[in-house]
């Protein structure tokens, strides 16, 4: 029997700014804001993976339209002397429908940054940039379990692989939530053991690293991966790259850091 190809394929895309109109606002839970874009320049975005995520460029305060991104041979540029700079931040891609020209971007209200207070407000009619996605991770689907863990930053990518696993594979899947309200309706297979951690109820916020070690790893090749604050996944990081994993099928990724300013931080090499 020949053991099959499990190859995480990285494929790049053509970088498009596109200046798209919100079309509908819709509370997913106290703390999630679901945002959906519109527009023409949606025409040939490219959706391939469940982490694929883009830039979205809001708006100053007070301001319609937001400043663009300047783009060079080797994608983002800092913007000409001179010119406004524009105020941008990482979000996943949560549903793309291109018959409709909807795009789907779910945003956590935490309370502060231009992201955070701009998605406290939005209303169909305003205007964000999107630049991306740059890439998409191509992952086979074809191993024989898989751990996905992460907090609400980390829930639209973790729907979207829980949508994306075949029947008959185990999963496991932990999301640390503020509280039960915070959970959504994902949708899983028999297959996977889905677990919410509520912050309101922990008794020091180590939760998530505690639920993934208490896991008795299965036998066989598995994909782990994982996002939220970048302080928090440290230790899970460490912990994962001991069990026995190449590098390559463990993916723990810092999507923002507490008390830091997002600007472009993707940690995942930190230790
Ligand atoms: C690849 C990738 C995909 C991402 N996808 C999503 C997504 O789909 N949805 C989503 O909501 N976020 C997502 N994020 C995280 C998002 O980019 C950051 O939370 C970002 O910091 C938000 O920008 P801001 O302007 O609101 O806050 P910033 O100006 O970056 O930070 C201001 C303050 O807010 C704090 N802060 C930032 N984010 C949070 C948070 N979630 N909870 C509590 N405090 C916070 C910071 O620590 C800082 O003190 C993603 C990040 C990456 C790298």
């Amino acid at each position: 029997m020949t053991t099959p190809a499990r190859e995480i394929e990285m494929v790049w895309h053509d970088l498009t700014p596109r200046l798209l109109e919100v079309a509908r606002v819709r509370r997913v839970t106290p703390r999630t804001v679901r945002v959906t874009l519109t527009g023409e320049d949606l025409d040939g975005f490219c959706y391939a993976a469940p982490d694929d995520h883009v830039k979205v460029f809001f708006p100053e305060p007070g301001a319609e339209l937001p400043v663009m991104p300047t783009l060079g041979p080797d994608g983002l540029e800092p913007p000409p002397p001179g010119s406004p700079r524009p105020t941008f931040r990482d979000y996943t891609v949560r549903h793309l429908r291109p018959e409709r020209r909807e795009l789907d971007i779910d945003f956590v209200l935490h309370g502060h940054g231009p992201a955070g207070v701009w998605a406290a407000q939005a209303a169909p009619g305003q205007q964000l940039g999107v630049l991306g996605p740059r890439g998409s991770n191509i992952n086979p689907m074809n191993f024989d379990w898989y751990l996905f863990a992460g907090d609400e930053t980390a829930l639209p990518s973790l729907a979207a692989w829980l949508e994306k696993v075949p029947a008959g594979v185990p999963v496991f899947a932990f999301v640390d939530v503020a509280d039960a309200a915070e959970e959504q309706d994902l949708t899983v297979t028999a297959d996977t053991t889905l677990v919410w951690l509520h912050r309101d109820t922990s008794i020091d916020g180590g939760h998530l690293e505690r639920a993934i070690r208490g896991l008795e790893v299965p036998p066989g090749a598995g994909y782990c991966w994982v996002a939220g604050e970048a302080g928090s996944l440290k230790p899970i990081r460490r912990y994962l790259r001991t069990i026995g994993l190449p590098r390559d099928w463990v993916e723990v990724d810092g999507y923002w850091k507490r008390g830091t300013v997002n600007l472009d931080h993707h940690d995942d090499d930190e230790d």
